[in-house]
């Protein structure tokens, strides 16, 4: 989805009425506006670089993530599917269907928060990314967080929260754990959880509630209570 230019447009003639009040002759750049540009100018540049195309071939589009660009919670999952293939957004399959939920249940909407991949493209038959197409996609990634600098990370199963955490340890040992995001200095608090496909493949109410209490932790953290 591209970025919210509505919102953009609004925070920007609010910044510019603001400053004709005050009878200030300058317009401070807004921390938004400069976050939603400088993800359409890194979108740009993937797009233009592709570098893991070589690799992740077959794929029909890019995805590169959508949401809001001064998102607290960043969601990010492992790679595009055969729909968000076609349709370039992350996370509209059933995977995905099943993160609405959980967004919603959180008392959040799926604009509030910003979702991504390791991955910017399908691989083929959808098999897991290769260490190779890891290492050539995740700097934007990387990038991205840079720019959204959320307050919390939540990732989605184990190929995101191996590359993000720098971890061989798996899924199942790390969840409902925080954990911490570096990069340089910055450093984000980090929730692992199941990925949504392997919720919807283990629909238990273990599952179910493993996954939610994550979800609680995670809002909490944000300061916002989740029954
Ligand atoms: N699974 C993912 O990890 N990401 C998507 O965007 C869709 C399914």
């Amino acid at each position: 989805m591209p970025i919210d230019a509505d919102r953009v447009r609004r925070i920007a003639r609010q910044h510019v009425e603001t400053t004709g009040l005050l009878g200030v002759d300058f317009m401070p750049v807004c921390a938004v506006e400069t976050q939603a540009t400088a993800l359409e100018s890194l979108r740009s540049r993937h797009d233009g670089e592709c570098p893991h195309c070589t690799t992740a071939t077959g794929h029909t589009r890019t995805v590169f993530g959508e949401g809001s660009p001064d998102a607290s919670l960043m969601f990010i999952g492992e790679a595009p599917g055969y729909e968000e293939d076609q349709t370039g957004r992350p996370f509209v399959g059933r995977a995905g269907q099943m993160l609405d939920k959980i967004i919603k249940a959180m008392g959040l909407r799926r604009q509030d928060v910003y979702i991504a991949n390791v991955l910017k493209s399908r691989p083929p038959d959808n098999r897991t990314p290769l260490p190779t197409e890891v290492d050539a996609c995740s700097p934007y990634l990387a990038e991205q967080i840079r720019v959204i600098r959320p307050t919390v990370i939540v990732s989605l199963g184990n190929p995101s929260t191996k590359f993000l955490l720098r971890t061989s340890s798996g899924i199942t040992k790390l969840r409902g754990n925080w954990a911490t995001y570096t990069d340089g200095t910055l450093s984000i608090p980090l929730m692992p959880t199941f990925h949504p496909a392997y919720l919807l493949r283990n629909y238990t109410q273990s599952t179910r509630r493993e996954v939610w209490s994550d979800m609680q932790a995670v809002m909490q953290r944000l300061g916002n209570r989740a029954e």
